[in-house]
């Protein structure tokens, strides 16, 4: 059984508790990060905890307890649950107080952790790329704060799966924003072109190490929008987030991209991406 971490507390997964008034429970009040761990080693720690705490401090939430150990109880985790792949999931709510649209004065916020093995590196998915559809981008306007609200790209994911494939790029005003849970990417003519920060998009802390790595390599970089027609037309496609690194695309919306298998520049990618992480993990 795993050893989850609840408010300051190393606890057996079915005795950590929480209240039916919690906000994260009752109105999706809550912001998470999940962080990757490889050899047993935290990647991109620093990335998460920064974008963290500018959820927190975007929507008004106060620090849990514990927050300055965050590291120390990733470390923990990890070590109590003998991870070697999988990732450690983290997640702050407002805390619990009787049910109002009002943000409670003295709420404490709950601090939940805990961790999850799954091989990250030679799956089928790696090796063979994924496929995805095309949805409409119906999430609200501040996808830049990580918030628990997941209800749709989780349907996205329902609707991929009913179509026979493994994920949807969301698409509005006629271009694509994102993945359900990753950023997206096209290659046209060895050139990547990934859309832009801003609120539409999710400020992902594995596309900001890739695109450095990309530069470092030498290779071109165009932010910009793009739209599904040029998705469908491009060389190649990929994804990034903590916990697919980079992981390529090789149908869009039925159509195959290059030759329907992993292109050049996607595995040039991931392979950096991973040794480049793997040298500064903690
Ligand atoms: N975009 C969305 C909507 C996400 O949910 C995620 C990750 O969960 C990402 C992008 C990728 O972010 P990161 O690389 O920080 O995991």
């Amino acid at each position: 059984m795993r050893t989850v971490y609840l408010n300051g507390e190393y606890l057996p997964e079915n005795e950590a508790k929480v209240s039916i008034f919690d906000r994260g429970f009752l109105m999706a009040d809550g912001v998470y990060e999940v962080t990757s761990v490889l050899d047993g080693k935290l990647l991109e720690f620093d990335g998460h905890l920064k974008r963290l705490e500018r959820s927190l401090s975007e929507l008004d939430m106060d620090k849990p307890e514990g927050f300055d150990d965050l590291l120390e109880i990733h470390r923990e985790l990890v070590k109590r649950n003998d991870v070697d792949q999988g990732g450690v999931y983290l997640q702050i709510t407002r805390g619990a107080a009787d049910r109002d649209f009002v943000f409670p004065k003295d709420a404490k916020p709950t601090l939940v952790l805990f961790t999850q093995s799954k091989p990250l590196l030679d799956t089928p998915a790696a090796q063979n790329g994924i496929s995805v559809i095309f949805a409409d981008d119906i999430r609200w306007g501040r996808r830049d704060i990580k918030t628990v609200q997941l209800l749709y790209p989780s349907m996205c994911k329902m609707m991929a799966k009913a179509a026979g494939a493994d994920d949807a790029w969301l698409v509005e005003d006629g271009f694509i924003t994102e993945g359900s849970s990753n950023n997206a990417y096209i290659v046209k003519g060895n050139k990547i072109i990934t859309r832009g920060l801003s609120s539409d998009i999710l400020h992902g802390i594995t596309r900001a190490s890739l695109l450095k790595y990309a530069a470092e390599a030498q290779m071109e970089i165009e932010e910009r929008n793009f739209t599904p027609d040029e998705a469908r037309d491009a060389d190649e496609a990929f994804i990034s987030s903590a916990s697919t690194f980079v992981m390529p695309v090789v149908k869009v919306d039925g159509v195959e991209i290059g030759e329907g298998k992993p292109g050049a520049v996607s595995k040039r990618l991931r392979e950096i991406y991973i040794d480049e992480s793997r040298k500064r993990a903690i």
